[in-house]
């Protein structure tokens, strides 16, 4: 009998069981075989059985599988890309490429493994070919709603996808690759410090040898692409984290970067000069959990100089002002990301000089919400929150625009990434209406943030990073 207040025994998560097409396979330093996907595989795509869990009947854990790959993709500092391709059924599963499923009726290793994660790989470099996560629908409950008596779908699955992109079980607790879980288990969904090190030592986001400079590709519609050099070394950093709006003049964008656990914001011209740089002191957080930088008028005094940079703590949400070092938590209640932020333009009704901020709550939905920075008496920084939506058919939004429209006002667009792994545009107000980018001459990557390029009353512009570059489009046309 198990109670669910004493479970004390540990199950197993198999390692990666390798299928190798070839006798001997790669080993790297040290003995051990490396296995990654090539860089040109991403987006990494994958399918889910249709069946799913036997013990959830309204999809949510198909949803919970996307939101697992998705917590890998977030990482900041690493550069690793998936693409749902749909659902399948379990009969044409050894047909195609990755698949996550449940078994149900026959489950062929020991009950005491919850799920494994079968890879094929060429032997000869480790690069991984196809990859199986099997669920083991047999012996064990699936839950999605924090069931103290089944295995929670995300947190499995968090897991499996790291075995997936070839990391390996961890012996040390709290970690996502910990080699042990309990029922009603959480706890993996989020990725520690130690997982996030691994995306990025396997998948760096600026190449292996971190050479050379990093370059901002202004791409205009019905003009040539240009490269301009920033005058950022790319050796001094281990990835760029984000990238977004700068609202002060002359500002084109903002990149975060991260070097040896400190964090810098860059602020780059429209030309790809580079306007100025900000330390950011202490950040108490991992670079890889910075999702979205911005400006932001938190004093209130019309200075747009100010850099944010948001990020996903262990234990919350919280900003950091670049000019001050501090630190402030954002009050949006049930959110378990937040993808992206943008102050909206000043003084306007009836949000002016309030902040936009997207991500998405523990249910799984998409939201918007505003809120309000507040200098209080004791010297610090509060945010009010004002209004929230929810952003139907998006599976997360990566980026918030703040665009001049022609006739002197200004309109909120998100950059979302639809279910599919592609990307659309969606305008402001609710109900949100879509702008599919398919067909564009440039798609962004699964890092991409939206920012507004309002000097002039220029359109819309993207910023992006692309290829491990960040680059500002504005080919979106309206
Ligand atoms: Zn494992």
């Amino acid at each position: 009998m198990i109670r669910a207040d004493s479970v004390r025994t540990p199950w197993i998560i198999a390692a990666a069981a390798l299928l190798a097409a070839g006798a001997a396979p790669a080993r790297a330093e040290g003995g051990r075989t490396l296995l990654r996907w090539g860089g040109e595989e991403m987006p990494i795509p994958y399918y889910i059985e249709r069946g799913g869990a036997g013990d959830i009947l309204d999809g949510s854990d198909i949803e919970a599988i996307q939101s697992a790959f998705q917590t890998w993709e977030h990482v900041a500092t690493g550069r690793v890309e998936f693409q749902f391709a749909g659902l399948i059924d379990a009969a044409a599963e050894e047909e195609i490429a990755s698949v996550v499923m449940w078994l149900d009726e026959e489950w062929p290793y020991d009950s005491s493994f919850v799920a494994k994660t079968r890879l094929s790989y060429d032997p000869r470099d480790g690069r991984i070919l196809r990859a199986e996560i099997l669920l083991n629908g047999r012996d064990y409950r699936w839950s999605t709603d924090g069931d103290s008596g089944a295995l929670d779908v995300q947190n499995v699955a968090t897991h499996e996808v790291g075995h997936f992109i070839g990391l390996r079980d961890s012996a040390a607790g709290g970690q996502a690759m910990f080699e042990y879980i309990l029922l009603g288990e959480t706890g993996k969904r989020y990725l520690s410090d130690a997982d996030i090190d691994g995306v990025r030592a396997n998948y760096p986001l600026a190449g292996r040898d971190g050479r050379g400079e990093i370059a901002l590709r202004v791409l205009r519609a019905g003009a040539a692409a240009g490269e301009h050099p920033t005058g950022i070394p790319a050796e001094r950093f281990t990835g760029i984290c984000a990238l977004g709006p700068a609202r002060g003049p002359g500002q084109a964008a903002a990149v975060v970067s991260a070097r040896d656990g400190e964090v810098a914001v860059s602020v780059i011209g429209p030309g790809g000069e580079a306007a100025g740089e900000y330390a950011i002191p202490a950040v108490p957080v991992h670079p890889g959990r910075i999702r979205a930088v911005s400006a932001l008028d938190v004093a209130g005094d019309g200075i747009r100089s100010a850099i944010a940079a948001l990020a996903r703590a262990p234990e919350g949400l919280d900003v950091w002002i670049a000019t001050t070092g501090r630190s402030i938590r954002l009050p949006v209640r049930g959110a378990e990301d937040v993808t992206a932020f943008a102050p909206l333009p000043p003084g306007e009704p009836p949000f002016g000089d309030a902040v936009a901020v997207a991500g998405k709550r523990r249910s799984g939905d998409v939201f918007v919400s505003i809120v309000r920075p507040r200098a209080d008496a004791a010297g610090g920084i509060t945010l009010e929150p004002l209004r929230s939506w929810s952003v139907p058919g998006s599976s997360g939004v990566r980026g918030i625009a703040v665009a001049d429209r022609v006739d002197g006002g200004s309109e909120i667009v998100l950059l979302s990434r639809t279910p599919a792994g592609g990307f659309e545009l969606l305008s402001w107000l609710p109900p949100f209406s879509a702008f599919p980018l398919d067909g564009r001459p440039f798609q962004p990557d699964a890092r991409a943030a939206a920012a507004a390029l309002t000097a002039g009353g220029n359109p819309l512009g993207i910023a992006a990073v692309h290829g491990g570059s960040p680059a500002i489009i504005v080919p979106v046309a309206r």
